[in-house]
């Protein structure tokens, strides 16, 4: 009996996924579709709503790359098709390297972005996918905190893990969207989503990449306040 009832969450799991990739894929499309016919039928149109609609299109495409991205990352690790290159990392020069990613995109933003020196541990992992969870978390941080906010990246050392955590002063989670914000497509509401553009999957790929690693992902967050992400992963010792 139950066997059958994990068989049929499974499967409406996997529809729900289908109707939400439809559903992304479709919307951007059909804009891009009447923005196209407008330009073609209409060959006068002045040159400043040429331009207009030539944004739109450029941004509802670029919104596509990245979904169509978000989605091959996320079946790739999924489906385990995506080769994981375990390699000894560095945690100090990983972290760091990261924060200075965003450096200018921060300053440009008027967020402050504080770093630390971090401990001088390693783990065994996949730098590419490790680098990919940071950029998540980053970006989150950055995308969801307004001018003069702060977003500060801390890690800590504690027997055999590694507590990185991703803390920003931005809009925050409601209590109630917060067990929800891991799941494949949630988003907390589409005035957001349509304001910062996301496409619900970073935090998906972010609680992917961390279980590869076999570490944990947990979320805390207070509306207007902040949000702190923090991952925990095993260390390994270097001799
Ligand atoms: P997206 O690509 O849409 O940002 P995510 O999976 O990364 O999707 O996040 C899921 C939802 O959680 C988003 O809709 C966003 O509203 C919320 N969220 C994630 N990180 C933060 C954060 N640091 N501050 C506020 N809200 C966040």
């Amino acid at each position: 009996v139950r066997d059958v009832t994990e068989q049929e969450k499974l499967q409406a799991a996997r529809r729900d996924f289908v109707a939400n990739v439809s559903h992304e894929l479709k919307t951007p499309l059909t804009s891009m579709k009447s923005y196209i016919e407008v330009l073609q039928e209409y060959p006068d149109t002045d040159e400043e709503t040429r331009k207009r609609f030539l944004s739109v299109i450029q941004n509802e495409t670029e919104r596509m790359v990245r979904l169509t991205q978000d989605l091959l990352q996320l079946s790739g690790l999924e489906t385990r098709q995506e080769p994981f290159r375990a390699g000894l990392i560095n945690v100090s020069e990983w972290l760091s390297t990261a924060v200075n990613r965003f450096n200018l995109s921060a300053k440009q933003q008027g967020v402050t972005l504080v770093s630390e020196p971090y401990p001088t541990v390693s783990l065994r992992g996949d730098r590419d996918m490790l680098d990919r969870l940071v950029d998540n978390l980053i970006s989150n941080a950055l995308k969801y905190t307004a001018r003069e906010g702060v977003v500060r990246i801390t890690a800590a050392a504690e027997s055999d893990q590694l507590l990185v955590s991703v803390q920003d002063s931005g809009i925050g989670i409601p209590a109630e969207d917060l067990p929800h914000v891991f799941e494949r497509f949630y988003t907390v509401d589409k005035a957001r989503t349509r304001k910062f553009g996301g496409t619900g999957l970073g935090l998906a790929i972010a609680r992917e990449i961390t279980e590869r690693h076999g570490g944990r992902i947990a979320i805390l967050s207070e509306l207007n306040e902040g949000t702190t992400v923090t991952v925990s992963l095993p260390t390994v010792e270097v001799r």
